[in-house]
């Protein structure tokens, strides 16, 4: 349980000065001042009675709001320090950051630690090869291929270029495969839907791949049928890392496949949900960042249901911060049981995980116990699939549940370049979910 981890004096005492630096100096926090209970008061007591930071507030405060009066924000711009950049995404959910690459680089480096191999063989100067979205990293170029020395970086190597990762003929993934050999990456970073995607074309065209020293995904859910299609090609170790852009690097999977958090950079406040859907080991995440001189990020709503570790133990024996045994997905992917009971993608993946023979799903809840789930197999017994995936979800959101099958050739990603593997096709008010009351036992030590 969380509140029987302990944490060094050292993260209390980041805590603190985050804390008190921005409710002082930093504009967007002046007005949480009168939240404050004071500093008789426990640190954990004060972070929970503040309020809560959101996209909506970063947009009203950028950039101004973020970083203590004294700074020279022009100074840091016009000598490289920092710089600002905007997430991918539609007008609603794009927001523009103030980066630090320096403290990205440390935040990345502090989170190695968590993953023994990882630890072991990143030393800052590997070299890398990143298999994403360019909309999220790298080099955007739809119409013309970029040669490979266009798509290098420092250390890193992206493998692609394209928005559209339906547009990706086989001569695209045949460079792929070509480009991982040459450059012979220790790290290869993937977004988990485009590796699936490619393991698939290799597998399909018995072909082989390069095996790097470690795979790390990132960018978005990995579902089981990903880890199931990566694992057919790849026979390496696969660590799972999650982190924003607002926020950098929150919580690394370690070689025992529990979650650590990256207690050196920022702080994690848990708020469990209600014990009907899935609390109190299940919940959402506030994330503070420390050593970030550039940007103060507090409580920052990262919109991710992560489940607590009941052990509160790993077999690898770090101890440093939260432990989690699974990180469930975005808010935005829950969907909801016919009596209303909230279902957490990482539930629902679990679910369809039985099924065999699946390359991607997607699905929809369009309305109270009406669900369309959107299926792409190579199986040729595409009724008995429909039928199987219908039991499954039947079973998951109860026998009255209105399920509709749909196969199809391909799934295609979001407008931000990544993928929605579930959503609600109406609004899910996620504080209705949350146990205020355990949130304040837990504080006060309850
Ligand atoms: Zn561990």
């Amino acid at each position: 349980m969380p509140h029987s981890l302990a944490f060094s004096t050292e993260y209390y005492n980041r805590s603190l000065n985050v804390l008190e630096t921005a409710l002082s100096q930093v504009a967007a926090y002046k007005s949480w001042q009168v939240y404050d209970p004071g500093r008789e008061y426990p640190i954990d007591t004060r972070y929970a009675a503040m309020p809560i930071l959101t996209k909506k507030d970063i947009r009203k405060h950028f950039p101004q709001g973020f970083f203590p009066s004294d700074r020279d924000i022009m100074g840091g711009l016009a000598n490289g320090e920092i710089e600002f950049v905007r997430t991918s995404g539609t007008i609603d959910n794009t927001i523009t950051n103030i980066w630090n690459q320096k403290w990205w680089d440390a935040s990345e480096k502090a989170s190695w630690k968590l993953h023994s191999y990882a630890n072991r063989i990143a030393t800052g100067n590997h070299p890398e090869a990143i298999l994403a979205n360019p909309l999220n990293v790298g080099f955007v170029s739809d119409s013309l291929e970029l040669p490979m020395g266009k798509r290098r970086l420092a250390r890193f190597l992206y493998l692609n270029e394209k928005t559209d990762p339906s547009s990706w003929s086989s001569e695209h993934m045949d460079r792929m495969i070509k480009e991982l050999a040459v450059f012979k990456p220790v790290v290869l970073e993937a977004n988990p839907s485009l590796l699936a995607k490619l393991c698939r074309y290799i597998v399909a065209c018995k072909k082989t791949a390069f095996q790097p020293g470690l795979i790390v995904l990132t960018y978005e859910y990995p579902t089981n049928f990903h880890y199931q299609q990566i694992r057919q090609v790849f026979h390496v170790p696969i660590a799972s890392s999650y982190g924003t852009t607002e926020t950098g690097y929150v919580f690394m999977q370690c070689e025992e496949g529990k979650f650590h958090q990256n207690s050196e950079f920022c702080r994690v406040d848990f708020q469990p949900l209600q014990s009907e859907h899935g609390g109190p080991l299940l919940g959402s995440i506030l994330v503070t960042t420390f050593n970030n001189p550039w940007y103060y990020v507090v409580r920052f709503d990262v919109g991710d249901l992560v489940r607590i570790d009941e052990e509160g133990k790993c077999a690898c024996g770090r101890d440093s911060g939260l432990i989690l045994s699974a990180i469930e997905g975005r808010v935005t992917n829950v969907t909801l049981t016919c009596t209303g009971r909230l279902v957490s993608l990482g539930e629902l993946d679990e679910a369809l995980s039985f099924l065999e023979g699946i390359d991607e799903y997607r699905l929809e809840q369009v309305a109270e116990g009406v669900y369309y789930l959107y299926l792409v197999s190579q199986r040729p017994d595409k009724e008995r699939v429909s039928e199987e995936a219908s039991e499954i979800l039947k079973r998951l959101y109860g026998k009255d549940a209105k399920v509709s099958v749909v196969s199809e050739s391909a799934i295609s990603s979001e407008s931000s370049g990544k993928y929605c593997i579930s959503s609600t096709m109406f609004p899910v008010e996620m504080e209705c979910y949350l146990d205020e009351s355990y949130a304040l036992s837990y504080v006060c030590g309850g």
